[in-house]
């Protein structure tokens, strides 16, 4: 919850299309997540998961070696959109972290919230915590518990008790669908949520 300006949830949705839309070629895959998601009347803000396509180079190191070289192609692009105007940095609270950036649509003023996914994280979990509401995010993180799972960076891992010894692996969830799937919690529809 924010106190952002709240728009109808249908021009939020054309909204948060459009900022899609500057991104999805650089994402192995984007989503909407937060109230637009959850069908809420209004939005106070856009909140998008990604999930972006890293490319790697080999490339000389020194006289008779050679390295990894890994490029990130949406936070490349993040630069050259705000660079030209089509994202603005948030005017009072930028951000623009690996993981995080909080940015600005200047077409309709919405603060957009950018959740990237990078490993150990998975790409179901975040786009499940993003989507809330906060008190469902909450309500899921303790049920994981009950179930004999636990979170921990954005990933699902196994054991009620949470990480107690090293090596606690992370569950592949490449989608929503497989942590419900994993853990056993009973789906709940975003809109109810
Ligand atoms: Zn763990």
């Amino acid at each position: 919850v924010s106190d952002n300006p709240r728009v109808a949830r249908l021009y939020a949705e054309i909204y948060a299309e459009d900022v899609t839309a500057l991104i999805a070629d650089v994402c192995e895959r984007v989503d909407v997540a937060g109230s637009i998601r959850r069908e809420s009347e209004t939005a106070g803000d856009i909140e998008l998961v990604a999930a972006p396509k890293l490319e790697t180079w080999v490339v000389p190191d020194g006289m008779f070696d050679t390295k990894e070289v890994t490029a990130n192609l949406l936070l490349n692009r993040l630069d050259e959109l705000v660079a030209g105007g089509e994202l603005l940095d948030h005017p009072t609270d930028p951000k623009r972290g690996e993981r995080y950036a909080k940015l600005l649509d200047p077409k309709s003023g919405m603060q957009v919230d950018l959740f990237m996914v990078l490993p150990p994280a998975e790409y179901g979990v975040i786009h499940l915590i993003r989507t809330g509401s906060a008190r469902y995010s909450e309500w899921f993180v303790t049920e994981c518990r009950r179930h004999g799972y636990h979170v921990k960076d954005g990933a699902l891992h196994k054991g009620g008790l949470g990480c107690v010894a090293q090596g606690c692996e992370a569950i592949p969830t490449p989608t929503e669908s497989h942590v419900y799937a994993a853990t056993g919690i009973r789906f709940t529809p975003a809109h109810l949520r």
